[in-house]
């Protein structure tokens, strides 16, 4: 706003500082274009004398014409010897420091002020037929003068009266335009964990506010779903780690109340033991996403060689495989696939997709690992002859703590946390992950990465 009015102000000076110097010019123009008119006259007269005329002759020549007429009344003529030639009474009384003219035939014009009033005065020096006259000639230019006071008197009081005005109006339409700003900073401020669900009051002005509420609201939208992301997940981890955390308790309890053999003391400790594995594989797991949430800043990518991760997988899932009844087949791509990646989240990768791939195949049954490489893309699949997962739980088996059946997914030790931690590490190689399965017929689970292309054409390469 301060800003404004000064540059408006700035801008009124600029304006009113130039119109007040033309119409000086101007004024005083039209007072010297009198004067010169009157020189001329004077040197007319002059040319008219004889040229052996005496300066006492010039002077009663002059007194005779000059004396009666008004354009005498601020003159004063000497000629070359410094002999004054005619001098109006006004100048008689009213002395004026002589302005030497430098120049012959080129009136030298100067504003005078004589007695509080104003005039225009011209000196010159005149060549008349070889002799040379100086004189003084002026005009009164106090109208000239009155009119330029009086413009400069207007032109101030506009100028205020218009400064005022627009700072007024100017400090109206900012807090008219800026009122909006201030509902936003006050229901932004109401805005806590508590009430994400609140928006900004939606604008329909069209112009950058509108766009600002929209953004801020669209934003908060993307907060809110996070936020009941991590309230959800905090939620279903507490429940997760209840479960087996009771588990344990009811089994020593039930022990402890009366005494056992050592056989059943074996067996319930074999069950705490396992409980309290499966809790130490959930809180891995519950610490690996939320390092996951945290950032990727932590990951350190590097060329990896695909089919080498995949072989070093294989050896311990041959042992499970064998253990289970369930015949394990490998078809992994023979030459080099390197990926940009990580290798431990890739090995944890094809260990997710495996394990799940031999926890929900019941024996008899099969389970193939293969690596093909299509255009740039590298696709690893998990083939399996399981119970497979209905249309429409395919999308849900990547949410978190999502489990198609809960009581036996449960009994094999998962928590649902598997395929969300999957996800997770493909799309951090940039890659995708999707399911193709029918209940009852298997599932088979694709993962495509992409690889590292290598430019045949690269300088780099054919030196
Ligand atoms: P979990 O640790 O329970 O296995 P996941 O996130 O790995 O959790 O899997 C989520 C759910 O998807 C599982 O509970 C299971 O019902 C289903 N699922 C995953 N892989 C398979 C598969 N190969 N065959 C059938 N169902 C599967």
């Amino acid at each position: 706003m301060l800003w404004y009015v000064a540059v408006f102000a700035l801008g009124e000076l600029v304006f009113g500082a130039s119109m007040f110097l033309i119409l000086r010019h101007n004024l005083y123009d039209l007072v010297d274009d009198g004067l010169e008119s009157q020189i001329e006259d004077l040197k007319n007269f002059l040319v008219a004398q004889q040229k052996d005329a005496t300066p006492a002759k010039l002077r009663e020549e002059m007194a005779a014409i000059y004396d009666h007429e008004h354009a005498g009344d601020f003159l004063e003529v000497h000629d070359q010897s410094g002999e004054l030639i005619y001098r109006s009474s006004f100048l008689q009384t009213h002395e004026l420091t002589f302005s030497q003219p430098d120049q012959v035939n080129r009136p030298l014009l100067r504003t005078r002020r004589i007695n509080g009033e104003h005039f225009r005065f011209a000196f010159e020096k005149l060549n008349v037929d070889g002799r040379v006259y100086t004189l003084e000639m002026g005009a009164p230019a106090d109208d000239a003068f009155e009119t330029l006071q009086l413009f400069r008197s207007y032109l101030l009081i506009f100028a205020l009266l218009l400064l005022l005005v627009s700072a007024g109006v100017g400090y109206w339409m900012s807090r008219r335009a800026l009122a909006p700003v201030d509902a936003l900073v006050r229901t932004a401020r109401d805005i806590s964990g508590t009430n994400l669900n609140r928006r900004l009051q939606t604008l329909n002005t069209g112009d950058e506010l509108q766009r600002l509420t929209d953004t801020l609201n669209e934003m908060l939208e993307r907060i809110e779903s996070a936020f009941q992301k991590i309230t959800q997940f905090t939620a279903d981890a507490s429940h997760e780690l209840r479960t087996p955390v009771s588990l344990i308790r009811t089994e020593a309890e039930v022990a402890l109340r009366r005494s056992r053999t050592e056989s059943e003391y074996k067996e319930s400790l074999l069950q705490i033991l396992q409980e309290a594995e499966r809790t130490t594989l959930l809180i891995e797991q519950l610490l690996e996403l939320a390092r996951a949430d945290s950032g990727r800043g932590s990951l350190v990518m590097q060329s990896v060689d695909l089919p080498e991760i995949l072989r070093s997988v294989v050896s311990s899932w041959q042992q499970v495989a064998a253990a289970r009844n369930l015949q394990f087949s490998t078809d992994i791509y023979k030459l080099d696939v390197s990926v940009m990646g990580e290798p431990t989240l890739l090995r944890r990768l094809a260990d997710i997709l495996l394990d799940n791939a031999f926890k929900y195949t019941p024996s008899p049954g099969s389970v193939r690992l293969a690596l093909e490489v299509r255009e740039e893309t590298a696709v690893i699949t998990v083939r399996d002859s399981g119970m497979g997962i209905a249309q429409e739980e395919q999308e849900k088996i990547f949410e978190r703590f999502y489990r198609v059946d809960k009581a036996r997914s449960r009994g094999e030790g998962g928590v649902g946390l598997g395929l969300a931690i999957a996800e997770w590490i493909v799309l951090q190689h940039r890659g995708a992950i999707s399911v193709e399965s029918q209940p009852g017929e298997g599932a088979t689970f694709r993962v495509e990465l992409p690889l590292i292309v290598v430019d045949v054409q690269s300088p780099l390469l054919s030196q």
